[in-house]
Formats: structure tokens, sequence, C-alpha cells
């Protein structure tokens, strides 16, 4: 079979992988984008594209015989998961051995399942993070651009103050000043305007009806509405779903050649074919391009690349955690799925942390108040080559999350004793209050200025570009997608005009 050969191929729909997109679709380069989900465009016979979290059927989850959610149980029950048929749903549960992690499948990435926080970086942390890249350019440019390119917004504050889907944030927020913790509000690419018509009840609901991480139907400004329907709009970009990348080598053109599996709805391999192009933009995810990578690497086919593919990983210091609160101080059986504030303590030397308030919209009054805390953890992960598995092992232990829980725990205790509450034992299994088995922020493998050069130039191949999650050396201080964002435009705006891409 003769290779297909194509100026460019992406690798990925999330975050990098739309800007590559559209940019290098806007330099006039004709470029295929290779996704190993399904596009999220048709309503299923229930007239919906994605199905509820309250009842989760097979476009719920990747490939599993039951669901396999965060909050995994409720007062120790198993009340959450529900048994679906395999199929390429919408949210994927990695399982490694010492931590899982949570990412988007589909024409669109982490953006169809993701809370849609919308956060810019900490400038002085950024710095400390990303030493080699000007912040200057960043604060100026590359952040603005990526706000507005997502259509960041944020929350009406007199409608916050009186709307009674926020009442669980509300009471989180009059918990943490009791304590003496300040609280700020996040952005979000949510449509607050719909919002509020949700809430009026002129548009269907969405982040009003329990919809997030199987998808929302409404509302969200996920990428396949923002950067990847403008890239479509070029008429220069193909989009190929159910297209997995398997393997990259290297022809002695100079040429990229990727081994593509192309499955079906069942998960079958219906056909493997070659590709080849020119110019190669890697942006499967921190989890996807490091184990693509790695694999090129071990295997002999792309032996030059730096040993420092598969280093530097961590989950951005990720741990969730209830409260109990007293039964005079409920936070609503109406909750908003979409979180618009966190607790701010970033800039406590002993223990830096940013805990985001997050819903639990079971559509019950359950009195707990939850979030999702992002520490400071200086511990990281490598990735390990498998060879009878051809498979790239994430190798991080999980006591390698005892700094980022003692950090939500010393937070937490202050909220706890300030307001005489306590801890939920019951939510995450083995009668544990800090979910430290999974993340929702997988960062690294592939770090900036290490395993490539300070744009995303894969060390040592001509032609090779990183430009997703797995450039951020573990940690971020925030939700990490506006950085990703950011990042990837400052490459492409850099490759285009220095690498003769065409
Ligand atoms: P991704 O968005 O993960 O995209 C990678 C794409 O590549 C995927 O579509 C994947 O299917 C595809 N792919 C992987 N391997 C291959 C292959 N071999 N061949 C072909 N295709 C492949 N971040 C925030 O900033 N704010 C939030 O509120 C937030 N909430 C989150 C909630 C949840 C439940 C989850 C799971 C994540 C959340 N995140 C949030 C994290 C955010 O979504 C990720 O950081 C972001 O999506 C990473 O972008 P990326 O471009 O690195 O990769």
């Amino acid at each position: 079979e003769p290779a297909g050969y194509v100026p460019a191929v992406v690798v990925g729909s999330g975050y990098g992988g739309a800007v590559a997109a559209l940019r290098l679709a806007e330099a006039g380069v004709s470029t295929l984008v290779l996704e190993m989900g399904r596009a999220w465009d048709a309503p299923s016979s229930d007239g919906k594209v994605f199905c509820s979290t309250a009842s989760p059927d097979r476009r719920s989850m990747w490939f599993r015989t039951r669901t396999a959610a965060p909050l995994a149980s409720f007062l120790w029950l198993d009340v959450v998961n529900r048994d679906i048929s395999p199929y390429p749903g919408v949210l994927d549960r990695v399982d490694h051995p010492g931590m899982s992690v949570y990412v988007g499948r589909g024409v669109g990435g982490g953006s169809l399942v993701n809370g849609g926080m919308a956060v810019t970086p900490d400038r002085a942390y950024f710095r400390e993070v990303l030493p080699q890249v000007d912040a200057d350019a960043m604060y100026g440019t590359w952040f603005p651009l990526a706000n507005r390119m997502l259509g960041v917004n944020t929350v009406a504050p007199d409608w916050f103050e009186s709307t009674e889907w926020y009442q669980f944030t509300r009471v989180s927020r009059a918990q943490a000043a009791r304590a003496g913790l300040a609280t700020t509000f996040v952005p979000n690419v949510y449509d607050f305007g719909h919002m509020q018509r949700e809430a009026a009840g002129t548009a269907t609901k969405s982040a009003l009806a329990q919809e997030v991480i199987y998808g929302n139907n409404f509302g969200k400004r996920s990428l396949d509405r923002t950067y990847l329907a403008a890239a479509l709009g070029t008429g220069k970009v193909t989009i190929e779903t159910l297209s997995r990348v398997r393997a990259i080598r290297r022809d002695p053109d100079g040429s990229y050649v990727l081994t593509v599996a192309q499955t079906d709805l069942t998960g079958a391999v219906v056909a493997t074919r070659e590709v080849g192009c020119g110019a190669l933009f890697l942006a499967a995810g921190s989890l996807g391009t490091t184990e693509l990578l790695l694999r090129a690497r071990e295997t002999g086919a792309l032996p030059d690349l730096s040993p420092a593919v598969g280093k530097g990983w961590a989950g951005n210091g990720n741990i969730m955690l209830g409260r109990a609160n007293h039964l005079w101080n409920p936070t609503g059986a109406r909750q908003s799925t979409i979180p618009v504030m966190g607790i701010n303590d970033w800039n406590n030397a002993a223990n830096p942390v940013f805990a985001e308030i997050a819903p639990l919209p079971i559509g019950l009054e359950t009195w707990v108040s939850l979030y999702l805390a992002i520490t400071r953890n200086p511990e990281r992960g490598t990735f390990v080559y498998d060879p009878a598995t051809d498979a790239a092992v994430l190798n991080w232990s999980r006591s390698q999350n005892q700094p980022s829980v003692a950090a939500a725990k010393s937070l937490f205790d202050r909220v706890n004793r300030a307001n005489a509450t306590i801890y939920r034992y019951d939510l995450f299994g083995g009668n544990r209050v800090f979910a430290d088995d999974f993340c929702y922020h997988p960062l690294g493998g592939c770090v900036l200025g290490s395993a490539t050069d300070a744009y995303g130039r894969a060390n040592g191949y001509d032609g090779l570009y990183v430009v997703d999650g797995s450039l951020v050396p573990g940690s971020i201080g925030v939700n990490p997608f506006v950085t990703i964002t950011a990042l990837a435009e400052r490459t492409m705006a850099r490759v285009l005009a220095q690498d003769g891409i065409t």
C-alpha cells in the first residue's frame, strides 16, 4: 500500500492540536488531524449528543463495561456507577499502577468533558515553572489571545449572589472567610448568558441539568465550537476520527511516516495504513504524546530523541475532598456543574493551595462541600516503555501524593476548625478523605526546554513538534488548558515564521 502523503499531520484534537490545526491552515498548509475518539456532533436516538451524568449509557466512557466516575460512592454506597456496553465513549480513565488519569476522547479532546475553568496562571509561578519562556510575551500576547479564542467569560456577580444554583459556592466561600481565607472568581468557557437563560427556563438546561464529565449538550464553548470550527472553516483541514496513531518512523528523505489503526465502534481494528508528512505535530495529550515518542525512541524508530522523553510527569498536585456541613448550612439540591470560585491560598509559603469549590450535582440536598485542590508537589513520575505490551507505564507511587495530601489537609483542617465541621469519608472508597489516586490534570513527559527546545521542537528531529500538555513540567498551579493553549499559540507563531513549513 503506498503511503498517503500530506504536508502536515496533527495527532490529537485537544487544545494543542486544535491550535496547531487552525494556525497551519491559516498559513495555507493542508493539514490532516488524526483523532482516536469519535466526533460528537450528531444526536443519538434519545435526541441528545451526550448522555447525562445521572443515567450514563455507553456514550459516557471509553470502552468499559461499567462507568468509573471520580466520585465513586455516596454514603459508602455504590450508587453512582452503572453498567454500560463497551463503546468509544467521551471520558476515559487510564489506569496506571499508582495513578488513574481522566482524559477526554473525541474531536475536541479534554474540552468535551472538562469543567471549563479557564485560569491564567499566577505570573510569578509561571516564571518559576517555565523560566525559559518570555513571560512578557506570554502575558502580553499569548494568554490574552488564548482567552479570546477560547471564549472565556465570568459569571455575573449579581446573578451569582442571588441564584439558588450557586448556593453551594456561597456556603463554601463563607466558611473559607471564617478561616481567614480569600476566595476568587474563576473564569470559564461555559457561556454564562446561556446558563442564566437555563435558570430562567428559556434555554435547554445543560450545566443546570447535571451535565459535565460525560459532555455538555449545550452552553459549553468546547474546541469543536471554537478553534476546530475555525480550522475546518478554512477548507484546509481534514479530521479523521477513530484513527489511532500507533507508531512513528522517519523515511530517508526526512518525512515522517505514521502507522494508523482505524477502528470501528466496537473497538476492532478494521484497517491499518501509513500516512506520510513533512511536518508532524504531536498533540495526543501528556499520556498520548509521551507514549508515542517513548515507543519511537525505545524501538529504535527515532533513536536520537532526547533521554528526557518520559520524564517530568505529575498530575498538577490534584487532590479531591469533601466536607460535611451542619444541618443548618444546606448546600442546595440544585447545583450548577460549572465551578466559578476557588479558595486562593497559593501564596501561603508553607502550604500553597488553590482549591476550587466543586459541585455535587445529584439533585438532592447532601450538605456536602466538595473541592478540587491544586497543590504544589515537587514529586515527579517517569514513563517506562514496556516492550511486552508495547505501552508506556507510569512510574508513580501513591506515596508521591503525600505532599499534596498534607497541603490540602493543612488548608481544610483550618476550614473545619473555624466552622466546627468534619470531613466526609464516604465519597472516594476505602473510608478515605483525600482522593489521591486520580487526577484530571496530567502534565509533562516531554518537557519544554529539556525534551524539546524552548518552542516545542523535539530535540534531534527537524519537523517534529510537541504542542500539548506534555510540555508543562508537572505543575502550573491552576487548571491547565489556558496555559496549554497559549503555549501552543506561541509555538505555532514561531515555527510558521521560521521553519519553512509548506
Ligand atoms: P487533550 O485535550 O487530552 O487531547 C488529546 C487528544 O488526543 C484526545 O482527543 C485523544 O483522544 C487524542 N489521542 C491520544 N492519543 C492518540 C493517538 N495515539 N492517536 C490519535 N489520537 C490520540 N483543565 C482546565 O484547564 N480546566 C478545567 O476545568 C478542567 N477540568 C477537567 C475535568 C476533567 C473531567 C478532565 C478529564 C480534565 C479537566 N481539565 C481541565 C484538564 C484539561 O482538559 C486538559 O489539561 C487538556 O484537555 C489537555 O490538553 P491537551 O491538548 O494536552 O490534550
